[in-house]
């Protein structure tokens, strides 16, 4: 059986986060492998924007998108809920939905592809005697933290945040009790023992596929194949396919933040943006203004509302920035409201600069373009990205303390973009990201790493379905 017979289904967990990564995945093995795929998208009653964004798609005519019919949690939770626990329950609910979605595929798939939050989907495929294989949209660092988070939650007492020492993964970097991940921020809330389940229902899966590369990360990579004491804990393969990006929108009319970078020299531009949840407080809006202006870099900034203040004085973002400052600024640079093509921005020459919340996709993209960070994490994975992207690849400069803990002031905002827009440690973290662009490229050509770790996995799901046909 050749890839054109392969038919793979992939099951998305509700949000836009989730969507995306999982329609990527979709678009690459129809397009790279030729696979033909149905993503099973679960969605709730505030899935409006999902469902209108999926309307909108252009994507292979070898994919198929199913929204399923919303789930209604709403009797189940309280406003104290967390997010992951609301997550953990909307994909339970839609079990029986997924369940006769399946049965009822004029083709039956190969094999079940599941994002983090649906591994409470492994036993269909068991039933329908699939292999299934569950894909963290995210790097081997965090994903095996998940993972073992099973173990450290019988090792260590007390909270992770309050901890003396380095959480410590064998074989792999340790994570400073200050950069856990969200859902370990708090070992009391139900959405903690949820995170340990969905780490643990992981490791059932038949594999894991990872969106990082062999060059991106060695170390952890070789610790999860090799750790004879991580093994236990994480008894699964991990396969690095990435890195998945959002492809460049086609789009006839040129935006004018685009023109106005065409106007501009060669790396002379920093982006700012904290992704598509990312708040400030209205002081650390004005504090990263002030650092702008005093830096003196032309810069684009997606300006969203504030954390604190918001609704009830303006709902016109560009309000919160200091008096004075579109004007005084005007030459240099070009507020964006709400949202821009960040990856159009970021692949565009004149950009030299991301200062980013470091969320995932966000800090692929750059690594895609070769752009150098300035690391500002808020929430989720984004610490242990930043760290990461610090200490491990040097291609990013953080704030001395973290943004979550206090205000970054004007001076160190200015010092940080005049690091890397215009001095010697920003050049050499370019050039680092230039190399890193380039084994992105290398790991995602024909017979590079990343596309034979995804013909690896199809290769087994190619097997599997020979064995059951005989
Ligand atoms: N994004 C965008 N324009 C914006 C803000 C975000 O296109 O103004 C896209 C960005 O390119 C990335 C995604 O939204 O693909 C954000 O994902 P990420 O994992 O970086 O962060 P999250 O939003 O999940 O915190």
């Amino acid at each position: 059986m050749d890839n054109a017979k392969l038919h793979v289904a992939i099951v998305s967990s509700p949000g836009m986060g989730h969507v995306i990564p999982v329609l990527v995945l979709g678009n690459r093995l129809a397009t790279v492998h030729g696979v033909r795929v149905t993503i099973l998208v679960i969605t709730t009653s505030n899935s409006d924007e999902e469902c209108r964004f999926l309307k909108t798609l252009t994507l292979s005519t070898l994919v198929r998108v199913i929204a399923l019919p919303p789930v209604d949690i709403s009797a189940k939770i309280t406003p104290a809920t967390a997010a992951v626990t609301q997550l953990c329950m909307s994909v339970r609910e839609a079990l029986p939905i997924i369940r006769s979605s399946i049965a009822s595929m004029n083709c039956c798939p190969d094999a079940l592809i599941l994002d983090l939050f649906c591994p409470s989907a492994i036993p269909i495929a068991r039933e329908f005697n699939l292999p299934v294989y569950a894909y963290a949209p995210t790097n081997a660092w965090s994903t095996t933290l998940f993972m073992y988070i099973q173990v450290l939650d019988k090792e260590i007492e007390g909270q992770y945040v309050e901890q003396k020492e380095p959480l410590r993964i064998p074989g792999c970097k340790s994570v400073r009790p200050e950069d856990v991940v969200d859902p370990m921020l708090d070992r009391n809330d139900q959405q903690y023992h949820d995170y340990i389940e969905l780490g643990i229902g992981l490791t059932r899966s038949d594999g894991i596929l990872v969106n990082t590369w062999e060059d991106l990360e060695p170390t952890t990579l070789k610790a999860l194949r090799e750790n004879e004491t991580l093994k236990p804990a994480v008894k699964v393969s991990v396969y690095p396919i990435g890195p998945l990006t959002r492809p460049v929108e086609p789009s006839s009319l040129k935006s004018k933040v685009l023109e106005w970078l065409d106007e501009q020299p060669v790396d002379s531009v920093i982006y700012v943006s904290f992704g598509s949840g990312g708040v400030l407080s209205a002081d650390q809006i004005k504090e990263l203004a002030f650092g702008l202006e005093l830096s003196q870099q032309r810069f684009i900034w997606v300006v969203r509302l504030p954390l604190d203040g918001g609704l009830s004085k303006s709902d016109d973002p560009l309000d919160y920035l200091p008096d004075g400052f579109l004007n005084r600024t005007k030459n240099v640079g070009f507020v964006v409201p709400l949202w821009a093509q960040q990856v159009e921005i970021l692949g565009h020459p004149s950009v030299g600069g991301f200062l980013s919340h470091c969320g995932w996709n966000s800090t692929l993209e750059s690594i895609s373009a070769g752009v150098p960070m300035i690391a500002w994490p808020l929430y989720a994975e984004q610490k242990l990205n930043a760290a990461m992207l610090t200490e491990d690849l040097g291609v990013a400069v953080r704030p001395e303390v973290l943004a979550t803990k206090k205000m970054v002031e004007r001076a160190e905002v200015e010092k940080m973009v005049r690091m890397v827009m215009q001095q010697k440690e920003g050049q050499e973290m370019r050039q680092k990201m230039k190399q890193l662009k380039s084994s992105a490229d290398d790991g995602l050509s024909n017979r590079g790493s990343s596309f034979s770790s995804m013909y690896n996995v199809l290769d087994e799901i190619r097997l599997n379905s020979r064995n059951q046909n005989h």
